[in-house]
């Protein structure tokens, strides 16, 4: 059978001619024994080629495997399938009175597909989701299970581990008591006279804040801030509040985002931006996102106020976000404090290419990361460079996948040598 497969942003066509997806472990296996060269496509939201398998390679889908959602409420864990999507998982997880730290801002993403690429919501003290994963459930080239738990030394490269080290069949998440969220949007944020001290203030201000801009003028169109009912808010003095509901991107309806104006919800109906009742099937846009340490962040907005004339017209919205520092090796947020500092583009990768150049040269002299799973140009060996802990992933890769199964060209930039 012959299919195109494309990425949900439809700027990638895989070079594989068929999506292979095995209905049992036993079938999964059977077909990597066959393979000599491998890449799983979770839900497909990555933006770049990351998922490629290469000239005749195999691209793998596990959404026909058991979407299995097993909590465990006395240990407050979950265990959940290769396939499964932050909606599926979170409704599961609500159910049994227990909740997720945090969420992206889509909840239609896949699990694994996150965790591997370091997805994060916002949160000066949220690390990326990859830091709820307490084990990963490989299976590796040559068909065995391997399980790799917190605690063990190779578990800094297991989770955020671009899919180069097998096939993800199960990882299991530490879970917390449910709780509400209130969601606030305030509007015009300046940035003239925004210091290090004022930033973390305002980013500081609830259990996650987002700042929106279209840089078609300095400062901030939009501030969402989204306040646990059990934690204190002091409010947000130094923006007003909106006054009708509102869309992070300007002119699009509020509709398919979650609700608004301090509504106590469910931790799941309020920390994704976007509703999951609301089913994307694509979307007009590309992605980019670039993580440097927070005490940074001012000065890294300024830089990009410098350009923000070129950056407009090819931009739809800019969200900057925090994200407490982690230990996965390969994460953006490894070992710092950070914050991230978003691109949605319009849909048109010739002409959003030189600004993301134009983005990444602002961004040098702060040794910015980029989101793995979005568009960047950073070469290879300066990316290599930014990853302190290269050499023990690059290690556990050649353990776990002596024959390169799971490498394609994505990864082999990354690694080097
Ligand atoms: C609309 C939209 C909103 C987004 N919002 C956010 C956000 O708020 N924060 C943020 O940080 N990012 C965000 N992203 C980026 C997104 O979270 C990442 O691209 C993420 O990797 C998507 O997961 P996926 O399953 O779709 O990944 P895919 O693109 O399918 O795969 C990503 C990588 O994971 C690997 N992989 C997937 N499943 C497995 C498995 N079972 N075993 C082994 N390897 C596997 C793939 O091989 C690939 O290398 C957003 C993207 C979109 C399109």
């Amino acid at each position: 059978m012959t299919e195109t497969v494309t990425n949900w942003a439809g700027n990638i066509t895989y070079t594989a001619k068929e999506l292979h997806r095995p209905h049992s472990l036993d079938a999964l296996r059977t077909l990597l024994a066959d393979a000599a060269r491998v890449r799983v496509l979770g839900s497909g939201h990555s933006f770049n080629e990351i998922a490629e398998p290469g000239d005749g390679g195999v691209l793998l889908s596990l959404d026909a495997l058991p979407a299995e959602v097993e909590v465990d409420t006395a240990a407050r864990t979950v265990r959940v399938g290769g396939g499964v999507r932050y909606a599926e998982l979170a409704r599961t997880v609500h159910a049994h009175g227990l909740a997720l730290p945090n969420m992206a801002s889509l909840p239609h993403i896949s699990v694994a597909g996150s965790v591997a690429t370091g997805t994060h919501g916002s949160g000066v003290g949220n690390g990326p989701l990859a830091s709820a994963v307490r084990e990963v459930e490989l299976v590796t080239a040559d068909g065995s299970t391997v399980t790799i738990g917190r605690g063990e030394a190779r578990f800094g490269g297991a989770v955020t581990s671009l899919g180069a080290l097998g096939v993800v069949t199960a990882l299991t998440l530490d879970l917390e008591p449910a709780f509400e969220v209130e969601q606030y949007v305030f509007t015009e944020l300046p940035l003239e006279g925004l210091d290090a001290a004022a930033f973390d203030a305002v980013m500081s201000a609830a259990y996650s804040v987002s700042l929106f801009t279209d840089w078609e003028a300095p400062g901030f169109r939009q501030v969402w801030v989204k306040r646990r009912a059990d934690q204190p808010f002091a409010g947000l003095p130094w923006a007003s509040p909106a006054t009708e509901k509102m869309h992070p991107v300007p002119g699009m309806p509020a509709v398919n985002c979650t609700e608004q104006f301090g509504v106590p919800g469910p931790w799941h109906e309020r920390l994704p931006h976007f509703r999951a009742e609301f089913t994307p099937s694509s979307g007009a846009e590309l992605q980019s996102e670039y993580l440097l340490p927070r005490r940074h962040a001012v000065e890294a907005l300024r830089a990009l106020d410098a350009v923000r004339r070129a950056v407009a017209p090819v931009l739809q919205i800019c969200e900057v976000r925090t994200v407490a520092a982690d230990e996965q090796w390969l994460s953006p947020a490894y070992g710092r404090d950070s914050v991230a500092l978003h691109f949605t583009w319009v849909a048109d990768t010739d002409a959003v290419l030189p600004v993301v150049r134009r983005v990444e040269e602002a961004l040098d002299p702060f040794d910015a990361r980029p989101h793995w799973g979005k568009v960047f140009t950073v070469p290879a060996p300066a990316l290599r460079a930014r990853c302190p802990r290269l050499g023990d992933f690059r290690a556990l890769a050649r353990e776990l996948d002596p024959t390169g199964k799971f490498t394609n060209a994505f990864v082999r930039d990354v690694l080097g040598g």
